[in-house]
């Protein structure tokens, strides 16, 4: 280090403040931050806005609550990834110096919470407090002394996160090159378990890049088999697996793709009696369902169950797409509080549809379930986003959540059985378009 920047980082400590890793220690064992109970804010009585009672306390009175001493502050490792991946304090978050602006407020959204930075020795961290401190407003910043090495020579544990193999390395290095990804990333990748609702148009391309992007169980629920009319977009599917099963079909091209991804079938179609046993545990559920009753049984489900969906609709040239994230935004019923006319509706019979459509609405659906799953982005959550093939044009129309939806404006535990899926008399409603 030369003179210069000795001294430069000299001025920079004595800007901000330091924490042995002792103290950091003793507040781990202390449990995880608590979220400002009610009974300790207005117990001390020293903050003005301590009683304020509308239903927010729940979320806001931390912004006030200055941090007691007891209070576990955020811990966030600003090393690289691959520092970060060899291993770091148990329960640390990851945001790299380098991506400190572009992340913090996605990590540590309340400026007043308490955090402790480390880097390897407790230098660069002390830079990162002095832009968190100067430059971003966050209130109580603090660079842990002598970092992660003086931890370790402390004998305090360290946590090492699960290591991908060579040649998932190999396989996923193209995610493991993008900071937003990683390996953290591709391990929640891994983790996921997405529940495709159809291995048809949409099913196919979207089961097909799911897997090859690693996520590690899919569910699929068709009770079709291949037909040769098909194959003119369900790629997942081929000449030599006309006349299986879907669920087969798809399987085989999922495990010659990517045998990382453990299938999970289900040959049968999604029905009331049994739409709540399927879609237990799924993290996120992808739907291709090809007619209105199916759409409004899912979305009546996952409400329920509070599972996001991704879903889209394809017919002709025109393609749409939305996120229905329960209670975050608005659901498919607040869309579409009624079926469209019965002349409209896609899943009357067979209809014309381009062939490559649903490849590329499958893959909006997928890009859309992996953003879900990294929590990056702006997930199309109370959009609808229209696509035009022929005018090559992406509209999108605001959807709010209607405070009179019969199912997402009531508490999940109240939807019983009897009311998922309320839909018109189906065979009547597609008689009714002739
Ligand atoms: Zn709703």
């Amino acid at each position: 280090m030369s003179a210069s920047s000795a001294e430069l980082l000299r001025a920079v400590k004595s800007r901000i403040e330091e924490i042995d890793p002792g103290q950091v220690h003793s507040h781990m064992a202390d449990g995880p931050r608590e979220g400002a109970g009610a009974g300790a804010s207005t117990a001390d009585g020293a903050s003005p806005h301590g009683g304020s009672a509308n239903g927010d306390s729940a979320n806001g009175a931390s912004a006030h609550a200055a941090p007691d001493d007891g209070a576990a502050p955020v811990i966030i490792d600003v090393r690289e990834s691959d520092e970060f991946a060899s291993g770091h304090l148990p329960g640390a978050r990851h945001v790299p110096r380098g991506y400190l602006e572009s992340r913090i407020e996605g990590t540590v959204p309340d400026r007043s919470a308490p955090i402790v930075l480390y880097c390897a020795s407790g230098n660069r961290s002390a830079y990162a407090a002095r832009t968190l401190t100067e430059d971003l407003g966050y209130e109580h910043v603090q660079s842990m002394t002598g970092g992660i090495t003086l931890w370790k020579d402390r004998g305090y544990e360290v946590e090492v996160p699960r290591a991908l193999s060579a040649e998932q390395r190999e396989r996923y290095s193209r995610h493991l090159l993008m900071p937003e990804i990683g390996s953290d990333g591709q391990q929640k990748l891994l983790d996921a378990r997405v529940l495709l609702l159809g291995a048809g148009g949409l099913g196919s391309p979207t089961a097909l890049y799911l897997a090859a992007a690693g996520v590690g169980t899919l569910g699929i629920v068709d009770d079709d088999t291949v037909d040769l009319s098909n194959l003119q977009r369900q790629v997942i599917h081929s000449s030599e697996t006309v006349g299986m099963p879907k669920v087969d079909s798809a399987e085989a091209s999922i495990r010659a793709l990517n045998p990382d991804v453990q299938v999970v079938k289900y040959a049968t179609r999604l029905q009331a009696d049994n739409i709540m046993e399927i879609l237990a545990g799924w993290d996120i559920v992808v739907d291709g369902a090809d007619n209105f009753p199916t759409r409004y049984l899912l979305n009546d489900a996952t409400v329920r169950l509070q599972i996001p969906v991704v879903s889209a609709s394809i017919l002709g040239f025109d393609g749409q797409l939305s996120v229905f994230a329960p209670y975050r935004g608005p659901c498919y019923r607040c869309l579409f509080g009624s079926p469209p006319p019965a002349e409209l509706a896609p899943s009357c019979g067979a209809n014309g549809v381009l062939g490559v459509l649903p490849g590329t609405m499958g893959l909006l659906q997928a890009t859309e379930v992996v953003k879900l799953i990294l929590d990056i982005g702006d997930p199309a959550i109370g959009r609808l986003l229209l696509y035009d093939a022929l005018a090559a044009t992406l509209t999108e129309v605001k959807v709010r959540r209607d405070p009179d939806c019969p199912i997402c404006s009531r508490d999940p535990d109240s939807i019983t059985d009897e009311e998922m899926g309320v839909f018109p008399d189906y065979e009547a409603f597609c008689a009714a378009a002739g």
